[in-house]
């Protein structure tokens, strides 16, 4: 288990810029990614953005903070984590389910070549819009509904990212990855769950538990 209690905290007075400056290297390098990939992307999406604006001042905390609807947008640790699992090269076309505020469709979106995200609450999948907008994503595509189901149409996905936690790998998912691909979930309890990789390989898919984690619960068919 991580022990995110030592990790230190920004120093005060700083810019959002020098905020993010600060995170990618004391909350992101420091505790082990190392993609500079990644640690770029991270560097290019201002958090405060995403968040509502009432956090706004807070949009660099090193955690989890609420969105609308009772959701959350996850911490950037655990955001840049689950993205360097997936070893994007850009050329990819890559799945999301859990828009939220957007926040990991934009660092997706800069480093996969398309973003099919999924979100079940109009509200948010409609701030995420036009947040994406404003960021200039402009390799996004977006959809309302189930994503435990995924998105078929759109089928075979290089790399499929969930932000929600299932009871068990969502079965659909697994059929919508391409060979080759990687798939990473949160798996668990409501309250707890394991990061999972699922890596495809012809008919085989072979999970792999990673870091633990608490994510809210993906609600669907194959999921709560
Ligand atoms: N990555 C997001 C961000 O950075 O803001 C975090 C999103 S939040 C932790 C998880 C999201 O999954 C919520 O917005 C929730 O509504 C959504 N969700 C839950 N079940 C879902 C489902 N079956 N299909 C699509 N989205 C779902």
């Amino acid at each position: 288990m991580h022990d995110y209690s030592t990790r230190p905290s920004a120093p005060t007075g700083l810019s959002f810029a020098e905020q993010r400056e600060w995170m990618v290297r004391h909350q992101l390098a420091a505790w082990g990614i190392a993609d500079p990939r990644v640690l770029d992307a991270m560097r290019r999406v201002p958090r405060e953005l995403f968040v509502p604006e009432e956090t706004r001042a807070d949009a660099y905390f090193d955690g989890a903070l609420p969105i609308a609807a009772g959701q959350t947008i996850s911490q950037p640790y655990v955001v840049a984590h689950m993205t360097e699992v997936l070893r994007l090269g850009g050329q990819e076309k890559v799945l999301e389910i859990g828009t939220g505020s957007g926040y990991q469709t934009a660092v997706l979106s800069l480093l996969a070549a398309e973003v099919y995200t999924v979100e079940r609450i109009a509200s948010l999948a409609r701030q995420a819009q036009e947040t994406l907008a404003r960021f200039g994503a402009n390799n996004v595509r977006f959809h309302l509904g189930d994503g435990s189901l995924g998105w078929p149409e759109h089928a075979p996905y290089d790399a499929i990212l969930v932000t929600c936690a299932a009871p068990v790998v969502p079965r659909p998912l697994v059929q919508q990855l391409a060979d080759g691909g990687r798939l990473v979930v949160p798996v668990g309890s409501r309250g707890y769950q394991d990061l999972v990789l699922v890596r495809k390989n012809g008919q085989e898919a072979r999970e792999e538990r990673l870091s633990p984690v608490a994510f809210v619960p993906l609600i669907g068919e194959h999921g709560w």
